[in-house]
């Protein structure tokens, strides 16, 4: 019921740090995932370019055991992982050096697409991107993906957006947001322009407000020090939730296509309001026994840096005049769960009374866990107790809808990788979009820099510091539950 795959043209993918983390949970596995669907046919090639001394078989061997740890049910496939792993061919290569980039030339093919996946710090991305073409590797068809921090800030995102210029144009650059590639993220823009019930009640005149919740249970255990140089906003906020609100705010394009999309996304960021710092609430997570604090695994004992962020910011335009939206993000919370919920206003007049008068629609777009959308409707309670009113979801779990194939619905990585091949970049963020979501969150950072705001502590596996549960209260709204 779900795929009808259409395979994509032929490609020789290269995978620059093909050996590390994300090559190895993600890209890699996804890539396998796509070629057992028949999506990627024998004709294509992935070609894996990192540091480590490897030669073909020893980089075969690596993405073997990628797919068994990582790879899901279909690490039993072992007859189709053995041609997938025929595919494969590995340039040991240095970024910043000469090492490796003649035999690359020597490897690429003519006729087929060649896509280079930046998988690799950005501080690399100028010095593989200089010489792609001063080893005539790329050409003006290639396109390249680049992988989140998209900088750091407006002047670095600036800078590197100018780097990858002189050697590209925006329509062969990719920045890759994965969220852009959830299933539910584009059933958010099917459900909105491809129903004539939703996007007549689109609107500050019955939209309360909306919320949009990203909370992990992990800590930053691990990538602490790393971590600490960037926090919530610039790591989630800035990137991840800006994109979810994008989608939910964005005019509708005139049609479905990169441009036209990424036209609307770019205007709702730059119509966002500026927050007032009253409308942030920043939190790191306290110990908790003998689990480590925030300031413990980012090794930090004086950082600043917030594991959890919460706002409440306005769009400036005749839609959303009025409507609030409520983001928050956060690590250690009391579960993993994504959610956007577009809370509906009270009905005007009710011919119900009391209780049962305060009855609301909620629209629920949820990225994790259970991918789905969920829309509260108010119906009578069953029985002969009178007029009782109760909430009950008209619920679209691609899990119940799709059956057995909703396995089958491709991973974020999965899907946009076959969009970098088909060149379809709708889901891809636009240079200018990065540098506007940049600019909204610069300020932000700086004032709270600038007024030494200690981030308020939350205990784990909770919903973040009581300051963000009062940020909506103090509006006579809460927060939605998080149900992992
Ligand atoms: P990693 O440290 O695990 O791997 C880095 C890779 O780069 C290795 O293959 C290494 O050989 C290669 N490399 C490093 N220096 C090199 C050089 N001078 N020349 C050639 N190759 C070199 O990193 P990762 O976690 O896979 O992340 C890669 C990129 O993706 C980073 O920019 C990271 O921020 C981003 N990212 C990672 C994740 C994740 O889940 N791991 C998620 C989102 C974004």
């Amino acid at each position: 019921m779900v795929s009808r795959v259409i395979p994509v043209e032929a490609f020789d993918l290269v995978i620059f740090g093909g050996t590390g983390d994300l090559a190895r949970r993600k890209i890699l596995p996804g890539l396998f995932r796509r070629f057992l669907s028949g999506q990627m046919t024998d004709d294509s090639r992935i070609i894996g370019a990192a540091r480590a001394d490897l030669d073909a078989a020893g980089f075969r061997t690596l993405v073997a055991e990628a797919i068994a740890e990582f790879g899901g049910k279909e690490a039993k496939e072992t007859a189709a992982i053995a041609k997938f792993l025929e595919r494969l061919d590995y340039v040991s290569i240095d970024a910043t050096g000469d090492g490796g980039w003649t035999q690359m030339h020597d490897l690429m093919r003519d006729g087929v697409v060649r896509a280079f996946y930046f998988s690799v710090a950005p501080s690399l991305f100028g010095a593989i991107a200089e010489r792609l073409h001063g080893y005539n590797i790329a050409n003006d068809q290639s396109r390249i993906v680049v992988e989140k921090p998209f900088g750091r800030d407006l002047e670095t995102a600036r800078a590197l957006n100018a780097t990858l210029a002189q050697h590209f144009n925006e329509t062969q650059i990719y920045r890759i947001d994965h969220y852009l590639g959830k299933e539910t993220v584009q059933n958010l823009m099917a459900v909105r322009f491809g129903n004539v019930l939703f996007e007549p009640l689109w609107n500050n005149h019955y939209i309360d407000h909306i919320q949009i919740t990203v909370a992990e249970t992990v800590g930053v255990g691990g990538r602490g020090a790393y971590y600490d140089k960037s926090g919530a906003m610039r790591d989630m906020v800035q990137n991840h939730l800006m994109q979810l609100l994008c989608l939910i705010a964005m005019e509708p394009p005139n049609m479905f296509e990169a441009d036209a999309v990424r036209d609307e996304k770019l205007k709702v960021i730059r119509a966002l309001q500026r927050v007032d710092h009253h409308h942030i609430v920043r939190g790191q997570y306290d110990r908790d026994g003998d689990k480590q604090s925030y300031r413990e695994d980012a090794e930090n004992p004086r950082s600043f840096t917030e594991s959890f962020i919460a706002l409440k910011c306005h769009i400036n335009n005749w839609r959303w005049s009025g409507v609030p939206f409520y983001l928050r993000t956060g690590k250690k919370m009391k579960s993993r769960a994504s959610e956007i919920a577009v809370v509906y206003k009270d009905l005007g007049h009710s011919i119900f009374e009391g209780d049962e008068a305060r009855h609301r629609n909620i629209l629920a777009i949820r990225l994790q866990p259970n991918e789905g959308i969920d829309l509260q409707v108010t119906i009578k309670e069953p029985g002969p107790g009178g007029m009782r009113l109760i909430d009950v979801p008209l619920d679209m779990s691609f899990a119940d809808a799709l059956g057995p194939d909703a396995e089958e619905v491709p991973d974020a990585y999965e899907r946009l990788i076959m969009d970098v091949i088909r060149g379809n970049q709708t889901l891809f963020m636009r240079g200018d979009e990065v540098e506007a979501a940049w600019a909204w969150t610069d300020p932000l950072i700086r004032d709270w820099e600038r007024r030494n705001d200690v981030p308020k502590l939350y205990d784990q596996g909770s919903t973040g510091p009581d300051d963000a549960l009062m940020l909506m209260h103090r509006d006579g709204r809460r927060w939605r539950d998080i149900k992992g």
